[in-house]
């Protein structure tokens, strides 16, 4: 293909793409990657355009100094923003470090933009450098999308070494650099860099979807007062239990507040909702990180225990009451003296469906209302 004209699809894409990510920018502006990753296309854009002036030997300055800092910047500014996004710990040692080394960079490149093939090989080895450092703190990062992040490395380890390349392409033809800064055969790194920034600058606004959808997913599973899952997800979750341990013995609690209209009554809806969540922080705490809790009803919660024998459940139900009246006495200010009643059987998934042990948990739930609250009643429904 004709060079100039692919270069200039190439710089127009990455207009589109950072007007794109300027967009995105504009409606969640909380998210700074965006601003930062538009920033990145804008500057390979000048630099890619300014190059272009080396052809007629004209302003070295610009044409030398200006655009390879323009370029030198935009994997910079990929790594800013991927830094921002997966909130990675950019302490203030590294954070000065990086500083340094970019102002030493500059330095360097501003020394030598009178000679083509040297600014081109500092240049060369300082995109090199960022991207590789990108690819590193990738793999450290929080963003826990193991395809999406292999894929962003792979593309920027290749980024590299293509970069490495060029590199040594200039060192191999140091005496026959012409003025273009480039020796004849670059043109292929050359153009496998333009293919993989556009690619990269592509793959960003992929990311925001991922966020999106990852934070979406989260709150349609949890109970917005709270933060417990909610009835739906709880429900597929003890689905998935029985779908995957038939034979496994669980416990299933369903606990409900005491007296919780009189709460509300009394003190009014807003302690309520107070009221409930401190219960369902006693709750939470009180159990194992593998235990399932949920809130299933307004102030009614259940939890399906799983590896343990029926009489340690029967003390879990027990120590349960025990904690909500010892840290429910005083909600805020407020003595609210919270109790909570549990019903809860024993059941092997294989001999009885949900449905059926939610039932049962139900009916000795009002058993514990009926005979006095602030207690468990059990039974195990396994047939030997
Ligand atoms: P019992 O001991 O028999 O369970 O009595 P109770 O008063 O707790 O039972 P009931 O089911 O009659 O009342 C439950 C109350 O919980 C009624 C409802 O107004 C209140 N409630 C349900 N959801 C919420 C909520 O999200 N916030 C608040 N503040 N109250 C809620
Ligand atoms: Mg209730
Ligand atoms: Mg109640």
């Amino acid at each position: 293909m004709h060079l100039p004209t692919l270069i200039v699809i190439t710089l127009l894409v990455n207009i589109m793409i950072g007007f794109y990510l300027y967009v995105l920018y504009q409606r969640r502006p909380k998210d700074r990657c965006f601003k930062l990753w538009a920033l990145s296309c804008a500057c390979f854009v000048a630099g890619g355009s300014t190059a272009a002036l080396r052809e007629y030997d004209l302003w070295p300055f610009v044409s030398f100094f200006i655009s390879d800092l323009l370029l030198v910047s935009a994997p910079v500014l990929v790594l800013l923003g991927l830094l921002q996004f997966s909130r990675f710990r950019f302490t203030k040692s590294k954070r000065q470090r990086s500083y340094c080394l970019y102002g030493l960079t500059v330095f360097f490149m501003l020394a030598a933009h009178q000679h083509p093939a040297l600014i081109s090989l500092v240049a060369a080895l300082a995109i090199a450098f960022t991207f590789a450092l990108a690819a590193f703190l990738l793999k450290k990062s929080t963003f826990n999308e193991p395809i999406y992040t292999r894929t962003l490395q792979v593309i920027f380890l290749l980024h590299s070494v293509t970069m490495l390349s060029q590199a040594t392409l200039i060192i191999l033809h140091w005496g026959s650099i012409e003025i273009a800064g480039l020796p004849g055969n670059t043109i292929y790194t050359l153009l496998s860099h333009i293919v993989l920034t556009t690619v990269t600058a592509l793959l960003l606004p992929w990311l925001s979807f991922l966020k999106l959808e990852r934070k979406l997913t989260l709150k349609s599973q949890r109970d917005g007062l709270t933060r417990l899952a909610n009835r739906e997800y709880f429900l597929n979750q003890a689905e998935r239990y029985w779908r995957e341990n038939p034979h496994q013995a669980v416990a299933l609690l369903m606990i409900d507040i005491d007296h919780f209209k009189a709460v509300n009554d009394r003190f009014g809806h807003s302690s309520g909702d107070i009221a409930i969540r401190s219960v369902a922080s006693v709750l939470s705490r009180s159990l194992r990180s593998h235990d399932l809790i949920g809130r299933v009803g307004g102030e009614e919660f259940a939890a399906i225990l799983t590896n343990l024998d029926f009489a340690t459940a029967k003390e879990v139900g027990d120590r349960l009451c025990q904690q909500v009246e010892d840290n429910c006495k005083m909600v805020g200010q407020l003595q609210l003296n919270i109790t909570i009643s549990i019903g809860l059987v024993e059941v092997i998934p294989a001999q009885h469906s949900i449905s059926a042990a939610f039932k049962v948990a139900d009916d000795f739930l009002y058993q514990s209302k009926r005979s006095g609250r602030n207690k468990v009643t059990t039974q195990s429904l396994i047939s030997q």
